[in-house]
């Protein structure tokens, strides 16, 4: 690898149930690169805390748990519905958590470059990324999509409720002081409220690949 090598970064942030996860994986499957989603930490970190007995608002607790956090929790599959999903922001808001967790994301990327789906990612964990795209959609259509994902695996679930829970989480990643859900100052907003998966796809594309134009990137 060459002193100039600069490792290809595409952060990916934007709201709950935006389709940055389906978005981010394709992008990295079509660059070649891997890919990192940095919710499935505060999950981890989330489902941990409520399996020991703690309260997801217990701070210190939470900070054991993401500084003994191995890579196994983020392998297991009971990290997504309703109960984590409110646990994860959380324990996401304390400090001592973000910063336990910092080091593995940036150690994911740094050698060999990533797609790395969050909501700081641009902001916090990698503001020099070559390309920041925040994600968003309306939120009836964010609560659509999050109740027909719960649906499908069989989990019943009220759509109103659920549009709620995304909505309340949101404004709480985005009004907490640590590492707050603000798109960055140079990441292109991408809208997917009228698009479908394959339609948000081509459009990240462009916009990624006019971005590493823009940089004298190739692919
Ligand atoms: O993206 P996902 O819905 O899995 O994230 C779960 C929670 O983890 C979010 O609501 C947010 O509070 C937190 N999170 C975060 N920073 C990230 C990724 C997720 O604070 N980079």
């Amino acid at each position: 690898m060459s002193a100039l090598f600069v490792p290809l970064i595409i952060a990916i942030d934007g709201p709950a149930a935006a389709g940055k996860g389906t978005l981010a994986r394709r992008l990295a499957q079509h660059f070649g690169l891997p890919h990192l989603d940095t919710g499935l930490l505060y999950r981890a970190v989330a489902r941990r805390v409520i399996d020991a007995g703690h309260s997801p608002t217990d701070a210190e607790a939470a900070a054991m748990a993401a500084r003994t956090l191995r890579a196994e929790d983020i392998r297991r599959g009971d990290l997504r519905g309703p109960p984590v999903d409110e646990a994860a922001s959380l324990v996401a808001s304390v400090p001592a958590v973000r910063a336990a967790l910092l080091a593995f994301q940036r150690d994911f990327a740094r050698a060999g470059g990533a797609v790395l789906d969050g909501r700081d990612i641009g902001t916090v964990i990698f503001p020099e990324a070559t390309a920041k795209l925040f994600v968003t959609a309306s939120v009836a259509e964010r609560g659509r999509r999050r109740w027909a994902e719960l649906r499908a695996r069989g989990v019943a679930a009220d759509r109103d409720a659920i549009t709620a829970e995304v909505q309340a989480r949101d404004a709480a990643d985005g009004a907490r002081a640590a590492a707050p859900m603000v798109p960055a100052e140079d990441a292109m907003v991408l809208d997917t409220t009228e698009l479908d998966a394959e339609a948000a796809f081509a459009r990240a594309l462009e916009l990624v690949g006019a971005k590493l134009a823009a940089l004298g990137r190739a692919p």
